[in-house]
């Protein structure tokens, strides 16, 4: 379990359910946090669109527990949108016969995985159990931004954690945003089985623990929008990409939502054309004199391509595939030969089949480049 300072944690809360998402593209945001100075009287500042949504929790609660409560006129349509859904899951456990209880605002103890209690955190807005079976833990979000769906979002995995860790059943989190701008987007869930529960657990104490490290890395990305340390990080200039620096690709491209993946590759592929465009523009100006240290002007070649006509290269191809003993009919892919790169991881890199593809091979020149001088 991590280690972290009670009394900070309980005053300004460092890490919380809601901020694991900061935390896991921004480790080192955490250490950033702790050095802000607060007054001893600080004030909690809330938007007018923090105060609406904390107003619609209320009247949803109130609703849910059955106090008296008048459906405000900004959100109404929201709350009773959040009601039926909530109507519909009880009403199914009621018609299969099983015996529930609800739980509402029910500040959950995560200290197993490294968060602890803080005043205003760690709270699921409703946890319905089924003893012994299952539970459902349902978080409400007024407002059209953009949620990650539950599978992906640290939040919900961290309060559904909480909630298998109390009562050791699997659970469901389900996600109601009855104000999402699409709306596939506003009714979301995802079950997690006991073992992926366990998972669960152990990423996010590694996400808890790499906070640990003074010289944990301040990554920029979209989540600066709401860190901080924003007005105090020395690396928030701007926003490019929200790839951690820490985990590899894959593992983020895991960790993140189809969505975001679509966004990032398109971020990638934007980024790539926009890198290309300065390069090039960076070469201009050595063209036209401009000094740069220990380099000079060469051509840039591109990718080898096969010099003869595509069948003639199938067929020497294919004749070096038979007498090297690789199936000849791997040389080709619909209708030309594969590329000499291909050739190479077929046939290997011996000196013999070097030899053979120099003569059927060569680099086209594509330009100029800056080349450093060793
Ligand atoms: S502003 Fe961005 S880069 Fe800086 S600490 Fe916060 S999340 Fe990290």
């Amino acid at each position: 379990m991590a280690e972290k300072n009670l009394t900070d944690n309980e005053d300004h809360g460092y890490i919380s359910p809601s901020g694991l998402e900061i935390i896991y593209h921004c480790p080192g945001s955490v250490n950033l946090c702790k050095n802000i100075v607060h007054g001893p009287e600080r004030e909690r500042v809330s938007s007018p669109a923090a105060e609406r949504g904390t107003m619609l929790h209320e009247v949803v609660r109130k609703f849910v527990v059955g106090e008296e409560v008048s459906i405000p006129e900004d959100g109404s349509e929201s709350v009773l949108w959040c009601l039926q859904r909530i109507k519909s899951i009880m009403d199914q456990l009621t018609e299969a016969g099983y015996e529930f209880f609800i739980l509402t605002e029910h500040k959950l103890d995560l200290r197993s995985i490294g968060i602890l209690p803080s005043k205003h955190g760690c709270r699921a807005d409703l946890i319905i159990v089924v003893p012994n079976l299952l539970a459902y833990v349902i978080d409400y979000k007024f407002g059209t931004y953009y949620v990650p769906p539950v599978r992906y979002n640290w939040q919900f995995k961290a309060y559904c954690y909480g909630a298998y860790e109390m009562f050791g059943v699997p659970v469901t989190g389900i996600k109601l945003q009855p104000e999402a701008s699409l709306e596939n987007y506003r009714f979301d869930s995802w079950s997690f089985s006991e073992d992926a529960m366990v998972e669960v657990g152990a990423s996010i104490i590694e996400l808890v623990n790499r906070t640990n490290a003074t010289d944990a890395p301040l990554v920029r990305g979209n989540q600066c929008t709401f860190c901080r340390a924003k007005a105090t990080c020395p690396l928030h200039r701007g926003i490019v990409l929200e790839i951690p620096q820490h985990v590899t690709i894959n593992h983020h491209l895991q960790n993140i939502d189809p969505i975001g993946r679509t966004k990032l590759y398109n971020d990638l592929v934007a980024l790539k054309k926009w890198t290309d465009s300065a390069i090039d523009n960076v070469y201009a100006c050595a063209m036209e004199g401009m000094a740069f240290d220990k380099t000079e002007i060469v051509d840039k070649t591109g990718n080898r391509v096969w010099n003869d006509h595509p069948s003639t290269v199938i067929n020497r191809l294919r004749e070096i595939a038979i007498a090297l003993g690789k199936n000849p009919d791997d040389v080709v892919v619909p209708e030309s030969p594969i590329s000499p790169s291909q050739a190479e991881s077929l046939f290997g890199k011996s000196k013999k089949v070097k030899d053979v593809f120099e003569g059927m091979t060569n680099s086209p020149v594509t330009g100029k480049r800056l080349k450093l001088l060793k």
